[in-house]
């Protein structure tokens, strides 16, 4: 049990101004296993002071990029040092399959701070052009954007927060970082990893709280940047209290992406990557493929298949190695999900794996589940489930396959399955989608992130993900 009676804000702990607190429950064992204090407005209100302090202070503005590179890196030897125990407590509040936790959770954050720390070191903040009418040049340079609001989820939380905390402080951004209720611990690992690796007063802030407490962040007049990741109805409240205030904002929403199989697909390859692909984190992230689109001729066998796979998969204890599928991160979460899987089969789909819970005592679990003979018009194929819950569409040629992928509101991952990769590449290319993964799919941390339509605005990742934490000025020059 963890229980943290103070909040961290501008390099402090010190309690929270009111006595709520929120507490975490582990989604397996359905115990009490940590608590903090809720921030209230008032310490909202700190924290944006501290960050708006830290933004001017000669300890933080007036670093030159490789000494704030080197505190970057420094904090990442924090991270490394504690590895297992925070990928550890990821899986205990959220039931992520450890095996999947250790390197998403684990590992990945100390990666996106190294790969920043370098860019912050060999990205240059000015550079001269010559004038277009010849007459001098012009300095470009990139200037931190400010004090940046990163509000994040529970499905991925260390990482989610790295996606932003890393770029924002390469870019010279202090941050005030909201976590989800349900995965409010790890923030406090983060924040004292910080602080033990001397990154200076009020450039990481931790305002842990629900919706009001983030709605209440993201339009506070100290911000200059919105950084968020969620479901696509909060993101739009965010993006419209953002545009009323011509704020920047960064939106990583939800997904209901497409694995296309193409007829000349290795099926095999598609089931021994289904776990990762379709089903990562027990259907609990936004870019898992869970439409697979399969040709009329083969569409049995696809079926037969990923219905296979979902039946195989080992259900249970989080912590357990073996385990490839945990709970659903709460009971109201797994009632949602129950419900879709109640409304497919209202609808006439067919169940072919899974449909419900597993014979256990306690824990929010749902067996993987999969639907054939499904509407391409159903609620179950159109909604973003957020569960281990796929659906298996027919098509007849790969036209029919890349529209029926790109007849959606959303826009995220998604993935090609063919034994011809230029074929592959073609058919990603005409993906309405942020993302793509030829015969697998996996993210990588140096190439830009986001979402195609109701999935998103803006990029996480790669230079262009540090390129969001920075302002841009052009100093004219005569000479
Ligand atoms: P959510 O939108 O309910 O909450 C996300 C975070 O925003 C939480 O910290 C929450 O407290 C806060 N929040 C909620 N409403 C808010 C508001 N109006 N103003 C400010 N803050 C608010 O989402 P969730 O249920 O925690 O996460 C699941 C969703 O996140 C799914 O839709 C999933 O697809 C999406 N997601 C997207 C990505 C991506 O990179 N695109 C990654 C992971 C998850």
């Amino acid at each position: 049990m963890q229980v943290h009676e103070s909040l961290y804000l501008g390099g402090e702990w010190r309690p929270a101004l009111d006595n709520a607190a929120i507490e975490v429950r582990s989604p397996s064992t359905e115990q009490l296993i940590g608590s903090v204090p809720a921030a209230g407005r008032a310490d909202v209100d700190d924290a944006v002071a501290a960050a708006r302090r830290a933004l001017r202070s000669a300890e933080w503005a007036d670093l030159n990029p490789d000494r704030r590179a080197a505190l970057i890196d420094r904090f990442a030897d924090e991270l490394v040092a504690d590895l297992a125990d925070r990928a550890r407590l990821t899986s205990e509040q959220n039931g992520m399959p450890i095996s999947i936790a250790l390197p998403a959770e684990g590992q990945l954050p100390v990666g996106l701070l190294r790969y920043y720390a370098e860019l912050c070191r060999t990205r240059p903040v000015e550079e001269r052009r010559p004038r277009l009418d010849g007459r001098g040049s012009t300095l470009v340079r990139r200037e931190p954007v400010g004090v940046v609001a990163a509000v994040v989820p529970w499905n991925f939380p260390q990482t989610l927060t790295m996606f932003k905390l890393a770029p924002a402080l390469a870019a010279g951004c202090p941050v005030v970082l909201k976590p989800s209720p349900e995965t409010v611990l790890d923030a406090f690992e983060l924040a004292a990893a910080a602080d033990r690796a001397g990154i200076p007063p009020g450039v990481l802030n931790v305002v842990p709280g629900g919706a009001d407490v983030g709605e209440y962040l993201v339009a506070h007049p100290g911000v200059d940047k919105v950084a968020f990741t969620g479901s696509t109805t909060a993101g739009r409240e965010i993006g419209e209290a953002c545009g009323r205030l011509l704020r920047p904002v960064t939106l990583e929403l939800g997904g209901k992406s497409a694995a296309i199989v193409a007829d000349d697909a290795d099926v095999a390859a598609l089931a021994q990557r289904l776990a990762g692909v379709s089903l990562l984190n027990s259907g609990q992230t936004c870019y898992v493929s869970t439409r697979i689109l399969a040709p009329r001729r083969r569409y049995d066998e696809v079926v037969d298949a990923v219905a296979g796979v979902a039946g195989s998969l080992t259900v249970g204890d989080p912590l357990d190695r073996a385990t490839q599928i945990g709970p659903m991160v709460s009971s109201r979460h797994r009632d949602r999900v129950e419900a879709y899987i109640e409304l497919g089969v209202a609808e006439g789909a067919k169940l072919v794996a899974g449909g419900g819970r597993p014979e256990t005592d306690r824990g929010w679990f749902v067996r993987p589940t999969v639907f054939a003979g499904v509407d391409a018009d159903s609620r179950i194929a159109r909604e973003e489930i957020f569960g281990p819950v796929l659906v298996v569409l027919p098509y007849e040629e790969l036209d029919e396959a890349v529209a029926l992928a790109n007849d959606s509101d959303y826009g995220l991952g998604g993935t090609v399955w063919t034994s011809d990769v230029e074929k592959g590449i073609d058919l990603a290319r005409r993906i309405e989608s942020g993302s793509v993964g030829v015969n697998f799919y996996s993210l990588d941390p140096a190439s830009p992130f986001g979402g195609y339509k109701d999935s998103g605005v803006g990029r996480e990742l790669g230079p262009e993900g540090l390129a969001a934490y920075e302002q841009l000025k052009s100093i004219y020059l005569s000479h």
